[in-house]
C-alpha cells in the first residue's frame, strides 16, 4: 500500500465462534468484532476514516464535512474522530420531517459538529455538489473543509478494510483456522470494496458475500467496481479486478434503508436473548438474518468456515426500542 493512516482505533479486533448460531445452523460460525473498534468511534466507519484523516491533516485541512442518513453511524464516527483531533466538522443529514435528538444524531450535536439537513431527494441527487457548496462557502471565511463522501466509501477509504483483511489473515495463523467465507453489510460498498482488493491483491481466494441493506446487487456491485477502480492508485501492484466475481445479495435489505419488519426485530432479540450478541437493526442485524435464512435453506453449505464481520452500529439500536415487541 502506498498510503499511511493515524490510529484511532483500537486494533487488531478480537474473532470469536458464535455458539449459538454455530449449533443452531450446523455451520462454523466466528464473528469479528469491529463493533469493538472503539466507543465514540466504534464501528467500520474509522477503519476507513485512519486513512483519510491521515490525508486531512497532512493537507492542512482544518475541518471535514461528510453527509449521511439521520442515524449515520459514519457521520458520527467522523464528528468524534474530528473532533478528538481538534479539527472541526460539518455534517449533512439527510431528513423527510424534524429528527428527535437521539441515538448517533444526539451524539453529533454532543461532539460539537455543526449540522446541515438535506431533503431525501437533495440527497439522492445532489449531495456531493451540496457538501462541495458548504466547503466553498467556508473557505471565504477562511475555513479549509475536506470533503468526506457517504461512507467514506472512496479510494482512500477503501485501504481500511484492505488492512483489515490483511489482520484477519494474521489472526488465521494466530487462530489456526482458515477462514473460507468473509460475510459482511453492505450500505455504500466501501467495506466490501476494501476487502475485495486485499483478496485479489493476496491471492486468498476468499469467498466473499455482502448483504445489501438497501438498493439491489447490481447497484452496488457497480458502486464497488467504481471504488475498486480509484483505490488501485494506492495499491504497489496490479490487481486483476472484475465485476463478475463481485457477490452481493439483496434479498434481505426488506422495506428500505435504516426500515425495520417485525421479523427483522424478532431476530435481533433472539440473537441478544441466545447468545448477548447486539446487532443493529440497519446494517448487521439485515446481514446477520440474511446469513441465517440462508444457511438455513441449505445454500451455505459448502461456505466452509464463515467470518461475519460485525461492523458496529449499536447506538442506531436505540431509537429503535419503542417498535421491540416484549
Ligand atoms: C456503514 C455501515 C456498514 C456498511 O459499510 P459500507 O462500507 O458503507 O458498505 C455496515 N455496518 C454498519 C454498522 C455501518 O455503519
Amino acid at each position: 500500500m502506498k498510503i499511511t493512516k493515524l490510529r484511532l482505533a483500537n486494533l487488531p479486533t478480537p474473532i470469536k465462534k458464535s455458539r449459538f448460531l454455530s449449533t443452531e445452523l450446523g455451520i462454523n460460525l466466528y464473528i469479528k468484532r469491529d463493533d469493538y473498534t472503539g466507543i465514540e468511534i466504534s464501528g467500520n466507519k474509522i477503519r476507513k476514516l485512519e486513512y483519510v484523516f491521515k490525508k486531512v491533516l497532512d493537507s492542512g485541512f482544518n475541518g471535514v464535512i461528510t453527509t449521511g442518513g439521520i442515524q449515520s453511524n459514519h457521520c458520527r464516527a467522523t464528528v468524534a474522530a474530528a473532533t478528538s483531533l481538534g479539527l472541526k466538522s460539518i455534517v449533512l443529514l439527510k431528513v423527510a420531517e424534524a429528527p428527535k435528538i437521539e441515538g448517533n444524531f444526539f451524539l453529533d450535536n454532543l461532539f460539537g459538529a455543526q449540522i446541515r439537513y438535506c431533503t431525501p431527494e437533495e440527497y439522492r441527487t445532489s449531495r456531493n455538489q451540496l457538501m462541495q457548496d458548504i466547503a466553498s462557502q467556508e473557505s471565504k471565511m477562511g475555513n479549509n473543509y475536506f470533503v468526506i463522501p457517504e461512507g467514506a466509501s472512496f479510494g482512500i477509504g477503501s485501504m481500511g478494510y484492505f488492512e483489515a483483511m490483511e489482520e484477519i489473515v494474521r489472526q488465521e495463523e494466530e487462530l489456526g483456522i482458515t477462514f473460507d467465507t468473509i460475510v459482511v453489510a453492505t450500505g455504500s460498498g466501501g467495506t466490501y470494496s476494501g476487502l475485495y482488493l486485499a483478496n485479489k491483491y493476496h491471492k486468498l481466494n476468499k469467498r466473499i458475500i455482502g448483504f445489501a441493506v438497501c438498493d439491489d446487487s447490481e447497484y452496488f456491485v457497480k458502486q464497488i467496481d467504481g471504488i475498486n477502480r480509484e483505490s488501485l492508485e494506492y495499491l504497489d501492484k496490479e490487481v486483476d479486478i472484475s465485476r463478475e466475481d463481485i457477490e452481493i445479495n439483496d434479498k434481505y435489505k426488506g422495506i428500505g434503508y435504516a426500515l425495520s419488519r417485525p421479523e427483522e426485530l424478532e431476530f435481533i432479540k433472539l440473537i441478544a436473548s441466545k447468545e448477548a450478541l447486539l446487532l443493529d437493526p440497519v446494517y448487521t442485524g439485515k446481514a446477520m438474518y440474511g446469513l441465517y435464512n440462508e444457511a438455513k435453506a441449505g445454500n451455505l453449505k459448502d461456505a466452509g468456515n464463515i467470518l461475519f464481520i460485525h461492523t458496529g452500529g449499536l447506538f442506531g439500536l436505540f431509537p429503535k426500542q419503542d417498535q421491540f415487541v416484549f
